[in-house]
């Protein structure tokens, strides 16, 4: 490789997710993901709490959570922190392979005169967590108001692109980019083929050839091997892991099980995001003649993603599914104590309406799929005891959840037995031997894994390991 191409590493280095690379060509720079750190910052926070944000970006900057490199970031956050703020632009563009938050969250930061492209459902993903939620420093992704808050009550948008499969490839300056889908455990993923002025890159994302949409994945390792890569980026995050868990396995083994429930409640915890899982539990509560019970925001979110034709064939909201209505402020059902958006599902759904009393009365009739977030419902349904269907957890923590000890206690507190089972959203170690194999990268750096020792192992001279803040020339 010529020394005209160069990548650096600003995350995603030695860990699993924070990906931040950025790669140069003729002086033109781009992004692969900006995403959010969780091994960084949960060695200063806890989960559920925050970095100041009076301090704009000074305490991610000070704290490590973000590289201090200048020429990235927003004014109003860098003034906040004291910091010198007409900075020229280091990067054009920025390309986002999915919508998980250790790839994408820290875009947030980012200065809104970057360029960001992402697949069509990643944005309509990301749109509708941004809905759900507050605005965060580190949740704002497609806009922000600028900080402190008071200055400004306008919205600034980002500039955003998208793509989809069979889209044409982008070309930034002298770098062209190939976008091609790939199965994960999130919907609307890509992996990049990239082609420089001198050098084809390739980078996995995050991917799997396990799943239910191995095609997916199988046109990436087929167009990546025929481009002739000089440099793969790979993800290694089960690199060290053999097994292979399927979505089929998750469907038998929980129907298994909540057969054999009978008459007990059945509380499901996996990501919502991930709508292969939903397919599973919509088919696992209708073949054992339960009705699945999804929180307001899911049916949003299923909704926004079924609408303009369905693309990814999710099942319908129909009568196998309830609405959930959990109590609220005023210790009832008063309307008032909804926000409008719940409301407007409850009004439309109301023969479909879920109550903690309906759950505490029929437990046998329903699958409570309220995730651990939710886990405080039990207060209301008290449940003697029960099954919690756990098909969330990898060794690693993609999204951020309740620790593991203190779904514990709640379990142990009102009776539930715990079965663990999960497809992963990544390859295993043989898989990702087979990818690589396929793809045949005269060079192979490790990324999104604890593991780099092993594909050094496997893989010998061809390894370049990466180092955070340092460029790698071939
Ligand atoms: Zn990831
Ligand atoms: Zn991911």
């Amino acid at each position: 490789m010529s020394a005209s191409s160069r990548i650096s590493f600003y995350g995603g280095v030695n860990e699993i997710g924070g990906n931040k690379i950025l790669l140069e060509d003729k002086g033109t720079r781009i992004l692969l993901d900006f995403g959010k750190s969780f091994k960084a910052r949960s060695r200063f926070y806890e989960w559920n709490e925050t970095p100041r944000v009076g301090n704009g970006i000074g305490d991610f900057l000070t704290m490590g959570l973000l590289p201090d490199v200048s020429g990235l970031y927003r004014e109003d956050l860098l003034s906040l922190a004291g910091r010198k703020t007409k900075e020229d632009r280091l990067v054009e563009a920025l390309f986002l392979s999915h919508a998980h938050s250790d790839h994408a969250d820290y875009i947030s930061f980012l200065r809104e005169d970057i360029e960001v492209y992402m697949g069509e459902t990643t944005k309509r993903i990301i749109e509708s967590l941004e809905f759900e939620r507050n605005a965060t420093l580190e949740f704002e992704i497609t806009g922000y108001k600028q900080r402190p808050s008071e200055r400004s009550s306008t919205r600034i948008p980002r500039k955003i692109s998208t793509f989809k499969t069979g889209s044409k490839n982008i070309a930034i300056d002298s770098i062209e980019i190939e976008p091609i889908h790939v199965d994960h455990s999130i919907p609307g993923c890509y992996g990049f083929i990239i082609r420089t002025s001198q050098n084809v890159i390739v980078y996995s994302g995050d991917l799997r050839i396990h799943g239910k949409n191995p095609s997916l994945t199988r046109d990436f390792i087929e167009k990546a091997a025929s481009a002739k890569p000089d440099l793969m980026l790979c993800e290694g995050t089960r690199i060290d892991e053999t097994s292979i868990t399927k979505e089929r396995d998750v469907f038998d083994t929980c129907k298994y099980f909540v057969e054999r429930s009978k008459e007990h409640l059945v509380y499901a915890d996996y990501s919502y995001k991930d709508v292969d899982r939903f397919s599973t539990f919509y088919n696992i509560a209708k073949s054992t003649g339960r009705s699945l019970v999804i929180h307001p925001k899911v049916a949003r979110y299923l909704t926004s993603l079924s609408s303009a034709g369905n693309p990814l064939r999710l099942p319908p909201l129909d009568q196998n599914i309830l609405i959930y209505k959990p109590r609220g402020k005023s210790g009832a059902y008063d309307d008032r104590d909804y926000p409008k958006e719940d409301r407007e599902i409850y009004d439309a759904n109301k023969n479909t309406i879920c109550t903690p009393d309906h759950v505490k009365h029929y437990p046998s009739k329903v699958i409570i799929a309220l995730g651990s977030n939710h886990i405080d419902q039990l207060v209301d349904i008290v449940p003697s005891e029960g099954l919690y269907l756990h098909s969330t957890s990898e060794p690693f923590n993609e999204e951020g959840e309740m620790s593991e000890e203190k779904m514990y206690n709640w379990l142990e507190r009102f009776g539930l037995q715990r079965i663990h089972v999960h497809c992963s959203g990544h390859a295993s170690g043989r898989d990702l031997n087979e990818i690589i194999n396929s793809v045949q990268p005269k060079f192979l750096v490790p990324i999104h894994t604890e593991h780099e020792g092993l594909f050094k192992l496997l893989h010998g001279s061809k390894v370049k390991l990466p180092e955070l803040m340092k460029e790698i020339t071939l």
